[in-house]
């Protein structure tokens, strides 16, 4: 199954620029020092390759890629190459650093990076796309390394790339090497586990904030936007735990029932029908826009950039909004949803559930040892609560929300990490 993540829209904010906007907030906050703040506030390598694929019809295509680390203050950086059209540079920085304080806010030992090549692989024969893999590979094999540069699956690409990655790497330096590359087919090193780990973060991050603002989840009713890999574990999951999902959504529309959506039901329906909830009858098609206002409780958006803007955040109606996408939220909109007292749990503490399995998938490869499935989901629920309390103490701590706190945990970690290794 492919990782799709979907693209930004040109005319929004700008990715870098909205996670600056945040990390500006936080930095003040904490009173960060000028030189940390100069490190941290651009990423410490960006490198651009130009990589020659020979093509199906024998004719070579020059494609243009890029790596950038954030940061490997923390220790080796992680992040996802993802293959898309329209990638550009300040989106793959924007990634890069959201992944450094998504590390960071769950305290695993990595820095943040992140991948991408200019291409369509919709329309690259599966050969095309492994030569071009294994171009792209090979032109980075120096910067990659298990202890160095981890990347990982991101939109359009999936195991399959990963496998072709990590053989290439392994090639080159003449030993296998599992641990180079997360998110492998489970015969070659992946972990049990990861498929369902962003939407069971989700989840555990919605719980603990229900928690808090004394919500039982049994008399709680949810929305969820975006039915694929995330929206749809979250949604399952939290059913499971009693609360009703009224309505969820995808590409092909919304769906709403005022009994709640029988969700095992749904999934069912969506994997025998290419991925789509297109004609489905568990549920009753509404305005996809009205979702997001809907009269519910917790709003989870697991799809796209930007879905909650200025110009819908007044209608909002939900208490609780747990972000299961990257970015949902513009930065314009934080200042409404804050006067209005709803709770958000940020993108980089809620859908960290992700980058913490596939953290255990790099050291079950060191280890060449694999997990149970319980032991996987017992740690990772661990991580998460951990990390929830201590993004929910900041808060309280400093008097800013969630969001603003997760910086602040995550940046006051990169600092201090920083201070005692010490520049040059
Ligand atoms: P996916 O491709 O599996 O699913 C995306 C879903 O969103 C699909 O159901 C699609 O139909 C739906 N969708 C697309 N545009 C929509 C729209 N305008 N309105 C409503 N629904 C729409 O992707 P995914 O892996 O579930 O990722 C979803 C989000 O979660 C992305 O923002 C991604 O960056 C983020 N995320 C994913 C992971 C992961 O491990 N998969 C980890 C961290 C963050």
């Amino acid at each position: 199954m492919l990782y799709k993540e979907p693209a930004p829209i040109k005319d929004r904010e700008n990715p870098f620029e909205s996670m600056m906007s945040r990390f500006n907030i936080a930095a003040e906050v904490l009173g960060l020092d000028e030189e940390v703040y100069n490190v941290l506030k651009s990423p410490t390598r960006q490198v651009i390759v130009n990589v020659p694929v020979t093509m199906d019809d024998g004719k070579v295509r020059v494609f243009e890629g890029f790596r950038v680390m954030h940061s490997n203050i923390l220790g080796p950086s992680k992040g996802g190459i993802r293959y898309a059209p329209d990638v550009f540079l300040d989106e793959v920085k924007a990634l890069a650093a959201w992944m450094t304080w998504k590390c960071a806010v769950v305290d695993i030992p990595y820095g943040g990076a992140k991948g991408g090549i200019i291409c369509d692989p919709y329309s690259m024969s599966a050969g095309e796309i492994e030569r071009l893999t294994r171009a792209y590979t090979s032109s980075l094999v120096d910067i990659f390394g298990p202890d160095q540069d981890i990347p990982a699956p991101d939109m359009g690409t999936g195991p399959r790339e990963m496998a072709w990655l990590m053989d290439e790497y392994s090639k080159t330096k003449g030993s296998t090497t599992h641990a180079v590359v997360t998110g492998k087919p489970l015969v070659l090193g992946g972990s049990l586990g990861r498929v369902e780990a962003t939407g069971r973060g989700v989840m555990v991050s919605a719980m603990a904030a229900m928690e808090k603002l004394g919500m039982d989840p049994h008399k709680s009713t949810a929305v969820v936007q975006g039915f694929g890999n995330v929206g749809s574990w979250a949604a399952k999951l939290m059913a499971e735990r009693g609360v009703k999902i009224l309505g969820v959504s995808d590409v092909s529309g919304a769906y709403w029932n005022d009994k709640g959506i029988d969700i095992e039901e749904a999934i069912e329906y969506k994997n025998a029908h290419n991925g789509r909830l297109e004609g489905f009858t568990g549920a009753e098609q509404m305005n996809p826009d009205d979702l997001l206002t809907a009269k519910v409780d917790v709003l989870v958006p697991a799809a796209v950039e930007d879905v909650i803007t200025i110009h819908n955040v007044d209608k909002i109606q939900a208490r609780l909004i747990v972000e299961g996408a990257n970015g949902p939220t513009s930065y314009k909109a934080d200042n409404i949803i804050n006067e209005k007292g709803i709770m958000v749990v940020p993108d980089i503490l809620a859908n960290s559930g992700g980058v913490t399995v596939s953290y255990f998938e790099w050291v079950q490869n060191r280890m060449g040892f694999k997990w149970t499935l319980d032991r996987v989901n017992e740690r990772a629920e661990r991580i998460m609560n951990e990390a929830f309390e201590r993004v929910y103490a900041a808060s309280q701590k400093y008097n800013v929300p969630m969001r603003i706190a997760a910086y602040i945990v995550a940046i006051d970690k990169v600092a201090m990490t920083y201070k005692y290794r010490g520049g040059f």
